[in-house]
């Protein structure tokens, strides 16, 4: 049941997949883009183009395996597609469509040259061997090569997917090309390419885009409580750097349940007790809370890195926290959208807040394609400048258009993107 009695139910976690949200929040934005764009609105509801493919692949047992695997190019008005490339079970068309879309918005809020994309394979690669995992990636690599190319559509790791399945992906597209491609995906192995930084960019970039919001609404990043849920790539980056930054953080949840300790957990030893036992509970200091009462946590920011539609009309309403950062893509129920405001939490939305993962990524490719490389400090300065100058204009428009955050970076993506489309006219 959602706690704000005027929401209409349809717009429950239970009757919206992905795509379906995404559709509503650019109803949203609709009547707050510029007038001259609003006619080219309809381009953003539906993919430029959308592959489904077979992937066969061999089992070590000689037996033969299909999967299903995806790419959908969103839209490539504004540069080539750019956007990861996830393993799982639950991926189907419609989420990776919806994923595609937010890269669209992303990539355009924080103004790189790339438009939006993203793929994935139906699968759980937890049941496969390395020799089978790398077969799945090289086939799949090869049923998409002919739409991806570092001018075309450029992918990058997702959930489950790491550097090591870029490089193959890498590898198997060089090989089909006849020549060396670097700048065909991102999030490679330094040794190939890779950028220094990216491992922690979005994470930073989740950090950055928080510290301008405390600052805007007064609140000190030293001593704030911060509660965070996923404790991967993004939540543990973005826990540390808080840490690091003076700030207490309070409350940790991931796969493995919530952990809780109010005067503050120490961040580097919950890490290394979670990769020796694969779990959070006993970390050092820290005492086991329910799963429902992470939400409820006493804290000023939460940081949302973990999966999709999280945060619903069930646990919005317990929400203290005076900032909630979406580290996660679409972390957030368009009803619980509407509670939160309600109840004046800043919701930094993730078309925003995770860019700074794309952001390196678009440093990467620049890397390769010019063959030269950057320190880690100029790649850092870089990306803290991008982030706070895309909050600030987010920031902006917001207050000048009275509207959420996640309105206002949508509005100002997709004015970029459909006055792209304006001044290169419909073809033919
Ligand atoms: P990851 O696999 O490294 O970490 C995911 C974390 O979420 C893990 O700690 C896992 O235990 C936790 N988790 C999974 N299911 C959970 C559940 N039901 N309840 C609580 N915790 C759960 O993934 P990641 O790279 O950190 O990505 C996290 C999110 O951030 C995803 O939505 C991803 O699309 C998004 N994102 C990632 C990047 C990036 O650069 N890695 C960039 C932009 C957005």
């Amino acid at each position: 049941m959602n706690n704000v009695s005027h929401i209409p139910s349809y717009l429950s976690a239970e009757h919206l997949g992905p795509w379906e949200t995404y559709l509503i929040q650019i109803d949203r934005v609709e009547p707050h883009l510029a007038a001259e764009l609003r006619p080219l609105a309809p381009i953003l509801t539906r993919p430029k183009r959308a592959l489904i493919v077979d992937v066969p692949i061999r089992l070590d047992n000689g037996e033969m395996a299909h999967f299903e695997g995806y790419r959908v190019q969103h839209n490539l008005a504004r540069g080539p597609g750019k956007g990861g490339i996830r393993y799982h079970p639950d991926v189907t068309l419609s989420e990776v469509m919806a994923l595609s879309a937010w890269m669209t918005v992303k990539n355009a809020v924080v103004n790189v040259p790339f438009g939006g994309a993203k793929g994935g394979v139906r699968v759980d690669p937890k049941l496969l061997s390395m020799p089978e995992l790398e077969r799945l990636t090289r086939r799949y690599a090869s049923e998409i090569n002919f739409l991806i190319g570092q001018d075309k559509d450029i992918p990058a790791p997702d959930i489950n997917t790491n550097e090591q399945v870029m490089a193959w992906i890498m590898d198997t597209f060089s090989m089909n090309e006849g020549k060396t491609a670097m700048g065909v995906v991102t999030g490679k192995p330094i040794s190939l390419g890779g950028s220094l930084g990216r491992k922690d960019a979005t994470g930073r970039g989740v950090f950055v885009a928080t510290v301008e919001a405390a600052r805007r609404l007064g609140i000190e990043i030293e001593g704030a409580r911060v509660a965070v849920q996923g404790f991967g790539n993004v939540g543990e980056a973005s826990a540390r750097l808080f840490a690091n930054a003076g700030a207490k953080v309070v409350a940790v949840q991931d796969e493995s349940g919530s952990i809780a300790n109010p005067a503050g957990l120490d961040v580097r030893a919950v890490k290394a007790f979670r990769q020796q036992n694969g779990t959070l509970i006993g970390a050092p200091g820290a005492e086991t809370i329910d799963r429902d009462a992470f939400w409820r946590t006493d804290a000023d920011i939460l940081i949302a890195a973990a999966l999709e539609n999280q945060i619903t009309a069930s646990n919005a309403g317990g929400i203290k926290a005076r900032i909630l950062t979406e580290g996660a893509n679409g972390p957030t129920t368009p009803e619980a959208d509407l509670i939160l405001k309600e109840n004046g939490v800043t919701v930094i939305p993730d078309v925003l807040a995770n860019a700074g993962g794309v952001t390196v990524s678009y440093f990467e490719w620049v890397q390769d394609i010019s063959a030269f490389f950057w320190t880690e400090e100029e790649i850092n300065a870089r990306l803290d400048r991008i982030m706070r100058e895309a909050f600030a204009a987010v920031w902006e428009a917001a207050q000048t258009k009275g509207v959420v955050l996640r309105t206002a970076a949508f509005v100002l993506g997709c004015e970029r993107v459909l006055m792209a489309h304006k001044v290169r006219g419909l073809y033919p």
